[in-house]
């Protein structure tokens, strides 16, 4: 008999999300982590409104926000040193100002003040120090060892352990890609910076030079850019604050940015996510946020599995939902790098002309990199398509249930749990009361007026199935639910 229902590798930010959302299904689970307590380093920054909806549904969302910075930081400004004027500026969307696609904002926050909440969000047991170190596929699970010498017999193995991934070396798992695009540092400071920063906030500003990161609402600095083997990170973190201002280096990081898709996601039973199974370059914040999203994908669909309401064939769904999704988010990631340099050229141009003191025009202006179409529009299924660049509420199969207000402050988003929800006209007239209990997953009804149809909600927020009639059979929403937990979507 496995010893738990699923084996989480690696305490990361997907690592711990899947535990927190495993937690609410009532997954036994056990977490390793081969480091002996939380990455100290600040790391990503950017955590947009989707991964912000995943914690509102975990109750998480306000514990993250009271620990990021206020919705102001949500920006970037472009300039010639850290102590000059914007040249450009770009409001990050869905972080800056409430939009009305959903009932939350995302937030500008650091890795290390994220992981703790993410840590405290649930109960089951996490091991530090503990390194997986090997994989034997069983007939009814895993048997994953240990560097210690211990072992763990799990059901499942969801691998969430970084771009150096062991689980997919062990199962022998390519990747796709340009892969290492080269070391970046990452220099952490001490400056007096704050109230230039308050007068002007922004989440990043952009030089030539480098990049200058407010970490914490409270104080400190990170500097991020590029640095010659050998040479000194204090001359180009000088010329990035500009006007000779005094700062003083508390720890250097030098770290690979890496750009590539893992081949398959899932190889028997272990299921690779976040870093693991895509490494996302950082221009635009999306590497952490779509490994949230991607377990956001799994665990209900394990959920289902382990618990018997599911067909194991579900979990190939996982791959087919979310290997595309890597794809996009990698060129995206290309393009906005690409934009940032663009925007750089356009600078080196202005200055050469006679209009050095003006505004430049960037192409996504107040759309920062353009990608909200990315960030909410991920759609499922063969038909899906790909999202454009503005995000487009849609109600078809495969895509996310589109925030509508419900009244007293409850959105659409906010009836979705850890059960399929019908959203119909009028739950009375059909009687749909009596319905709920029926299928392999319990139904919960939602009235939802405004002519959307009747809508069959998965538990990850996703659209099963849609009917333009206001009234449905019985046995019809059996059909469809027993579809969904079988093949995803009708
Ligand atoms: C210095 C730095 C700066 C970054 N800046 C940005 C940024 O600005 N924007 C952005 O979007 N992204 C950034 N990233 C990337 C971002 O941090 C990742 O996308 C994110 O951490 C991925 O989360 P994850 O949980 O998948 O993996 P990770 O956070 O890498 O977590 C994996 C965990 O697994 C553990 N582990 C590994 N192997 C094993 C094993 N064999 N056994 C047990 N445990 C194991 C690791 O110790 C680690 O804790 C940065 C990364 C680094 C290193």
């Amino acid at each position: 008999m496995p010893d738990v229902d699923v084996l989480i590798v690696g305490a990361g930010p997907v690592g711990l999300t899947a535990r927190a959302l495993l937690d609410r299904w009532g997954v036994r689970t056990v977490l390793v982590e081969k480091h002996s307590e939380l990455s100290p380093f600040p790391r990503s920054r950017l955590l947009n409104v989707r991964s912000m909806e995943i914690f509102r549904q975990l109750g998480i969302d306000r514990r993250v926000a009271a620990r990021a910075f206020a919705p102001e930081y949500g920006r970037v400004r472009f300039r010639d040193s850290f102590t000059e004027p914007d040249f450009a500026s770009a409001a990050m969307i869905g972080v800056n100002a409430p939009i009305a696609e959903s009932p939350v904002l995302g937030a500008v926050t650091s890795q290390d003040r994220l992981e703790p909440t993410l840590l405290d969000a649930a109960d089951s047991p996490i091991r530090f120090g503990v390194e997986l170190a090997g994989l034997a596929e069983e007939p009814d699970g895993v048997l994953a060892s240990f560097g210690d010498g211990t072992s763990v017999r799990a059901r499942y193995v969801l691998a969430a352990d970084g771009a150096n991934s062991t689980a997919r070396e062990l199962l022998g798992i390519g990747t796709v890609g340009p892969g290492a695009l080269g070391l970046t540092t990452t220099v952490m400071f001490e400056a007096d910076l704050r109230q230039r920063c308050a007068d002007a906030p922004a989440g990043v500003y952009v030089t030539a030079f480098g990049s200058i990161l407010p970490m914490y609402p409270e104080g400190g600095w990170a500097w991020i850019g590029q640095v010659p083997e050998g040479a000194d990170h204090r001359e180009p973190l000088s010329r990035t604050l500009g006007d000779g201002l005094p700062f003083e280096v508390s720890r250097v990081q030098r770290w690979t940015v890496n750009a590539f898709v893992a081949e398959h996601f899932r190889q028997g039973r272990v299921l690779l996510a976040g870093d693991a199974a895509h490494a996302i370059p950082p221009a635009g914040g999306l590497g952490m946020n779509t490994g949230i999203a991607d377990v956001h994908n799994l665990c209900w669909k394990l959920a289902g599995v382990v618990q018997g309401w599911a067909r194991p064939g579900l979990l190939d769904t996982y791959e087919a939902e979310r290997l595309p999704v890597a794809h996009l988010t990698l060129r995206q990631a290309v393009a906005n790098a690409q934009l940032l340099i663009q925007a750089q050229q356009k600078r080196v141009e202005q200055l050469a002309g006679d209009d050095a003191g003006g505004e430049i025009e960037l192409p996504w202006s107040e759309h920062y990199f353009a990608q909200l179409g990315l960030v909410l529009g991920v759609a499922y299924g063969s038909e899906a398509g790909e999202p454009g660049t503005d995000y487009v509420p849609s109600t078809s199969p495969g895509h996310r249930l589109p925030h509508v207000d419900l009244g007293g402050g409850r959105s659409t988003l906010d009836a979705v749990g850890e059960w399929f929800t019908l959203f119909v006209e009028d739950p009375a007239a059909a009687g749909w009361a009596e319905l709920a209990p029926s299928g392999p997953l319990p139904v919960r009804v939602e009235r939802l007026s405004g002519g959307y149809g009747t809508l069959l909600v998965r538990p990850d927020g996703h659209i099963g199935a849609r009917w333009d009639k206001r009234v449905l059979g019985a046995d019809e929403l059996l059909r469809a639910q027993e579809t969904i937990s079988a093949a995803g979507l009708v």
